[in-house]
């Protein structure tokens, strides 16, 4: 079977997995990444680890990389990761060297959603955005079937666009960003701030320390009918579908899709989503807003969709091609934009030969 890999490089951890045409994942291993502080190169050798780990003697076809951070618009470089040590580094041509196959390179918003379009939630669906409300929030923008990177690779960051003036200040040095309102972080600081110094659910939960407080426990919460909880989700959904109705004026997609830590809470996350969206999209009242659904794939999306971009290079076909593209020049330089150009849906439908034969 010819062997495909994608890696989640994530800030704390490398997970990669063996991925099957069918977008199941056979065989993982995981490595510890130590974060921003060490080497490069020992975060090159974990992913190496693990990639071999996966491989286990076998020839790789080929290996996607989801790297929580950003990527240029070549899918070449990791330019700046808040939890990796890389900046600027070519991170695809180098791994591909090292590994002796073809390796594709994307940050892990992208990769998630090409694994929900092909596979998940958002499957046969050809304009979709993509949101990841983890500790922040992740964005992605699928339009035509196709992913939208923009002239420099830093589409769909949708997380810092400023939604309150002079609102409250963030990580990346502005105010106000949405992402602020609306993500795990959000969630658990209206959890903090309304804490009931009484008995409740949530009390007990972090026994009686606001501090102790994290995502998970506000979601067991909601569910057990803790009210504090539920209004966190009230709250985090309503600022989740204002954002969405902007972005539903802008791109008009077919569909949402809510992935992430936060979106375990289902429809308690996203019925007053849906609403807020209805009512904020332009032409409320004259057109049907975008589905908002829950992501399927879980935190195996990112390595899905990697291996699966990893799949769609024309150049990817064989580890043996990148070994006589690297003999012959000296230098291995693989096409980077062959496989961004891919079509990132797989085929559903085979030709009609019956019609061409009679054209
Ligand atoms: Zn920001």
């Amino acid at each position: 079977m010819v062997l495909y890999i994608g890696v989640d490089v994530g800030g704390t951890k490398v997970l990669a997995g063996e991925v099957t045409r069918a977008g199941t994942v056979v065989r993982t291993a995981r490595r510890s990444t130590p974060g921003r502080r060490v080497s490069v190169a020992s975060v090159e050798d974990a992913l190496t680890e693990a990639v071999l780990d996966v491989a286990a003697g076998r020839r790789i076809a080929g290996v996607g990389l989801a790297a929580a951070g950003f990527v240029d618009a070549a899918g070449e470089r990791v330019m700046f990761a808040p939890h990796l040590p890389w900046a600027g580094e070519r991170v695809r041509e180098r791994l591909s060297r090292r590994w002796g196959a073809p390796v594709a390179l994307d940050n892990d918003a992208n990769c998630a959603a090409v694994a929900e379009t092909a596979f998940g939630a958002a499957r046969g669906s050809s304009s979709a955005l993509m949101i990841t409300l983890g500790t922040g929030i992740g964005g992605a923008i699928v339009m035509a079937g196709q992913l939208v990177r923009g002239a420099q690779g830093m589409a769909g960051e949708f997380g810092h666009m400023q939604v309150v003036p002079d609102g409250r200040n963030c990580e990346c040095g502005m105010s106000g960003c949405w992402e602020q309102y609306c993500s795990g972080n959000a969630l658990v600081r209206f959890a903090r701030a309304h804490l009931d110094p009484g008995p409740s659910i949530l009390t007990d939960l972090c026994d009686a320390r606001p501090e102790q407080l994290t995502g998970p426990m506000v979601t067991a919460a909601a569910e057990q009918g803790d009210p504090v909880a539920g209004q966190a989700f009230a709250a985090i959904g309503e600022w989740l579908g204002v954002g969405l109705g902007g972005l539903t004026s802008a791109f008009d997609p077919e569909l949402v899709v809510v992935g992430g830590g936060v979106s375990a809470a289902g429809d308690r996350l996203l019925e007053p989503a849906r609403a807020a969206l209805a009512r904020t999209v332009v032409g409320a009242g004259h057109r049907t807003p975008p589905q908002v659904v829950g992501a399927r794939l879980g935190p195996e999306a990112g390595l899905i969709g990697a291996a699966l971009l990893s799949r769609s290079a024309r150049w990817a076909g064989s580890a043996r091609s990148a070994r006589t593209a690297r003999s012959v020049r000296g230098v291995q330089t693989i096409g980077a934009g062959d496989y961004r150009s891919g079509v990132i849906k797989p085929r559903r439908r085979r030709p009609d030969r019956g019609a061409r034969g009679s054209s």
